[in-house]
């Protein structure tokens, strides 16, 4: 695809079915490639594919755990996106995350991981890693304070930008110059961004990772992962240790993450638009102390959102000053919003979150406040503040 078309161009016209040779027509919807098995019309065809898979760029399939073409295609949506040359998928956000901390880390290597990455991480690393005998400290997400950590076998920089909860706005280019100063891999958790609005594989990095389960997929009806990166080395051993693991997703779920992909644009700018009259609303009412959100101008990310990103989305967190009972109430009086986990999906979402668990956090400010993360869906924001609005009257009676 050429590289001067926008962005919203390319992901129309990426991973396409080819022509039919004979009929020279196409569905312009990738069919459903479903298949466990790949026969070879003989053992030439065979021999040529088994030797062609140790080259990643060759993408040769001989069995169905590495999907076909439905798979392929959306690979290379999440190419496009990224702007890498290497995607591979994995069966939900959290395995890409595996995925990539297990195939790039060795026993006896140490990880730099910023404390504001998505909370699961920690389980990941206190089960898994450390039994792996890789070595993780978790520390706030700026150069200066990470090189306060740094040990003579640290590999590895683990962050997500904005990080989960808060959305504090990492300065990706000084991480990437910190990393590249002491030879160090920098991985990134992508979610929030989704290669939309965010590039940090242009910003320095060298592995980006996504949950597609979130936005790319964006109608919360499953689970994926994707991981992505443009330097040869890092691709052949993620490539060769995402085949060592038997990571594999149906060509169903990928179908559906195609189709959500094309219209991610939209979807993800109308949740921005609503998240930002959200905003708008909540900072006119006496209960709100904070608002989170890096596209508010307000949020002390602001700049940085200003200079490294394209856009935003329906993400923000709510700092209130309720205690945990008028929170609770606060919340359960809501009727738009899903009380749940996830987002990126059509609906709205809350969540109240334990700010006991923020403790870990550098970027929080000690409070007796309440936390509530909201996903701002594509409903009318007028009904979304008209039912805040119900909720906070409800949290004041109780
Ligand atoms: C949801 C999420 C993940 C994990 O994705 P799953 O598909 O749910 O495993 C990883 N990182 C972030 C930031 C997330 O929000």
């Amino acid at each position: 695809m050429s590289s001067d078309l926008a962005l919203d161009t390319a992901l129309q016209h990426t991973g396409l079915a080819p022509f039919d040779p004979h009929t020279d027509a196409a569905p312009v919807a990738v069919p459903i490639m479903r298949t466990s098995t790949v026969r070879f019309r003989n053992l030439d065809a065979l021999d040529r594919a088994q030797a062609d898979k140790a080259d990643p760029e060759k993408r040769s399939v001989t069995y169905g755990r590495s999907g076909m073409d439905t798979h392929a295609a959306l690979e290379q949506v999440f190419c496009q996106l990224e702007s890498a040359t290497q995607a591979l998928l994995a069966p939900s956000g959290m395995a890409a995350i595996t995925l990539g901390l297990l195939a790039l880390l060795d026993s006896g290597d140490h990880v730099l991981i910023a404390d504001s990455a998505y909370g699961p991480v920690r389980y990941l690393e206190k089960t898994v890693l450390r039994r792996m005998g890789i070595q993780a400290t978790f520390c706030a997400p700026t150069p200066e304070e990470m090189a306060r950590h740094l040990q003579d076998n640290t590999r590895m920089v683990y962050v997500e930008s904005p990080g989960s909860l808060l959305m504090q706005m990492l300065d990706m280019p000084a991480l990437a110059e910190f990393g590249r100063q002491h030879n160090l891999l920098l991985v990134t958790d992508n979610t929030w961004g989704s290669g939309y609005i965010y590039r940090p594989l242009e910003l320095g990095f060298d592995v980006s990772i996504v949950a597609g389960t979130k936005y790319v997929a964006g109608h919360s009806d499953l689970m994926l992962g994707a991981v992505m990166s443009t330097d040869p080395a890092i691709n052949k051993r993620l490539h060769d240790n995402h085949y060592a693991l038997g990571f594999s997703i149906s060509a169903d779920d990928a179908w559906l993450a195609l189709r959500g992909a094309r219209t991610l644009p939209i979807r993800m700018r109308e949740s921005a638009a609503n998240a930002l009259a959200v905003c708008q609303f909540l900072d006119s009412r006496p209960e709100v102390s904070r608002i989170y959100h890096p596209a508010w101008p307000q949020d002390p990310g602001h700049a940085l959102w200003q200079r490294d990103c394209t856009g935003s989305n329906g993400m923000l967190s709510v700092q209130l000053r309720l205690n945990n009972a008028q929170a609770r109430v606060f919340v359960d009086a809501l009727t738009l919003f899903g009380i749940g986990f996830s987002w990126g999906g059509f609906e709205s979402l809350v969540q109240l979150v334990d700010t006991s668990f923020l403790g870990g956090h550098s970027y929080w400010e000690q409070s007796q406040d309440s936390l509530v993360r909201l996903h701002i869906g594509l409903e009318s924001t007028k009904d979304l503040c008209a039912d805040l609005a119900q909720a906070f009257e409800k949290a004041a009676q109780a």
